[in-house]
């Protein structure tokens, strides 16, 4: 029932990827929509994500979406697969150190304001592109920038939303263009109260909890 509930979700989100969003719910939630065979789980905390990777099988690939302090990164590098979260110069420099120490090539998303709300992290535009251009100058050899995450503003006014993902859409193909070098793949928009919106907006990621989680209890 579960399984067949989030196939359902997985055929309509087409191409886009669904990473399912797992904070706050206990290991055995998270571990009965493992069973159906999801792999690509998210927390926005660096302690939960520590305690989950402990609890749950290790064929789980990571991805971090929250806010992550320089001197936290340390304790994630020897398995995150994907820091969706990079809203820094410093932060990216901490990462590529990290990960180097580890050995390892770690996947990263540049996370881009794009709501109306003072609470929300991200880089603007020009913050952005300063990181790509270094990027693309090779200073980062352990990250591999992915693409873009950004988070709509929380409303229900659909239009403004559009906008908003309609804007980092735009910023991710402007990006290709310039650089066709990266190999962007990733637009990282979409959550369970706007993913239909982020996917008609070319969303290539979705990052959805409270709805997948709901089913459980269907
Ligand atoms: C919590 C969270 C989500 C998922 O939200 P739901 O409404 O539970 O789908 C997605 N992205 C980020 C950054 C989050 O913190």
């Amino acid at each position: 029932m579960l399984a067949e509930n989030i196939n359902r979700l997985r055929q309509e989100l087409g191409h886009a990827q669904l990473v399912v969003v797992s904070k706050n719910r206990s290991i055995r939630e998270i571990k009965a929509v493992y069973d159906t065979g999801q792999r690509v789980f998210a927390e926005n905390r660096v302690q939960a994500l520590l305690e989950r990777r402990e609890a749950l099988p290790e064929d789980i690939s990571w991805h971090l979406i929250g806010h992550l302090q320089t001197n936290k990164v340390r304790y994630i590098t020897p398995f995150v697969s994907c820091i969706q979260s990079i809203d820094s110069e410093r932060l990216i420099e901490e990462i590529d150190r990290q990960a180097q120490k580890n050995d390892r090539l770690i996947d990263g998303l540049l996370q881009i304001y794009i709501a109306d709300e003072d609470t929300k992290f991200g880089l603007d535009e020009a913050e952005c592109m300063a990181i790509i251009s270094q990027y693309v100058g090779g200073k980062w050899s352990h990250v591999r920038l992915r693409g873009l995450m950004g988070m709509a503003t929380n409303t229900d006014d659909a239009e403004k939303i559009k906008s908003e993902f309609l804007k980092l859409r735009k910023l991710f193909d402007d990006i290709r263009q310039a650089y066709p070098q990266l190999n962007f793949d990733t637009v990282s928009m979409g959550m369970s109260s706007d993913y239909p919106l982020a996917v008609a907006c070319g969303s290539t990621l979705v990052r959805i909890g409270s709805k997948v989680f709901e089913m459980i209890e269907e």
